[in-house]
């Protein structure tokens, strides 16, 4: 039990409409704050300066203030960060628990094929891992994590249960681009630490992305303490009626379609979502309050929820 008062947040990449899965991971982690007395926050993933886009910011803060999901302080713009994404690993190449690396992409390619002709996942592990700094040439170069490569990690996932990964399958993932951007595994971890954030509640397809993000805090946590393990829980996917992963064809859109369309209030949709992959009793009428004052954790299922259209246009 820690005495840290809990700190959850929402951190969507804005390259798209908010869609029912996110405005469910929004509201799970909105509530779960509520029930504990925590802060909820809300931060936009905007590192990638291609895909992201104004209109789909502000779609999904619409959307948010449409579901009656508010979020304490001010929003907090990723790509902003940058500079401090940076030197956290500097920090992490000084301390050796990440190294420059100057591979091409014809070396990458070569690995690549290796690892197909031995049909085995591609995990780098770069020839300048083992070099000494002081043979880094003054040439463009990524930093990766010198990942771990003994032993294994276990998450106590609070949805998940007991999940182990050993450290020789994760790779020496670049944490900084050869254009000193950060990318989304280190500006994730950074972020989370620097906003106090102690769960983590996310979709599952994240779950091996947890395995990569610990060795940064791990690492980090070496460096300078006071970067603890955050709390971890993947929720389950949507899926659709017929059990594939939830998309455009099962009829799931952008969520201002169903108030701009369908006409469905933001209370009924509120109580859809809770109760797409959260369970209490029979009932099928949640308030908000008494959302707030049963959810937990240990209320979400582990295998994926339907997602019904029908549901929801009889609401
Ligand atoms: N930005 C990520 C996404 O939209 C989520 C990151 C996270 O929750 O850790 O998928």
């Amino acid at each position: 039990v820690s005495a840290a008062p809990v700190v959850t947040r929402f951190a969507p990449s804005p390259t798209g409409f908010l869609h029912l899965g996110g405005a469910r991971t929004a509201l799970f982690n909105w509530l779960f704050a509520k029930a504990n007395g925590g802060k909820f926050l809300l931060r936009i993933e905007d590192t990638d300066r291609v895909r992201s886009t104004q209109p789909a910011i502000d779609a999904i803060i619409d959307g948010m203030r449409w579901l009656g999901i508010d979020w304490d302080g001010d929003v907090v713009m990723q790509f902003a960060g940058a500079d401090r994404h940076a030197r956290v690993a500097h920090q992490m190449v000084e301390a050796g628990h990440a190294y420059r690396c100057y591979m091409t992409n014809d070396e990458i390619a070569a690995m690549r094929a290796e690892a197909q002709a031995a049909k085995k996942p591609l995990r780098i592990r770069s020839p300048w891992r083992d070099r000494p700094a002081s043979e880094a040439p003054d040439l463009p170069h990524v930093v990766r994590l010198r990942a771990p490569q003994e032993g294994a990690v276990t998450i106590e996932d609070r949805v998940q249960g007991s999940v182990t990964v050993r450290n020789e399958e994760i790779d020496d993932l670049v944490l900084l681009r050869s254009d000193g951007t950060p990318t989304y595994m280190l500006a994730v971890v950074v972020d989370d630490h620097d906003m106090g954030v102690t769960h983590v509640i996310r979709g599952d397809d994240h779950l091996n992305n947890a395995f990569r993000q610990l060795p940064i805090y791990r690492a980090m946590d070496a460096i300078e303490g006071g970067w603890p393990d955050p709390i971890y829980a993947h929720i389950p996917l949507i899926h659709g009626p017929d059990g594939a992963k939830l998309s455009k064809r099962h009829g799931a859109v952008g969520i201002e379609a169903y108030r701009d369309e369908m006409g469905i209030l933001p209370e009924a949709f509120d109580n859809y979502l809770l109760r797409l992959g959260w369970g209490h009793g029979d009932d099928e009428i949640i308030s908000r309050d008494q959302a707030v004052e049963w959810f937990d954790l240990s209320g979400v299922g582990k295998s994926p929820s339907r997602f019904d259209l029908k549901k929801l246009e009889n609401l």
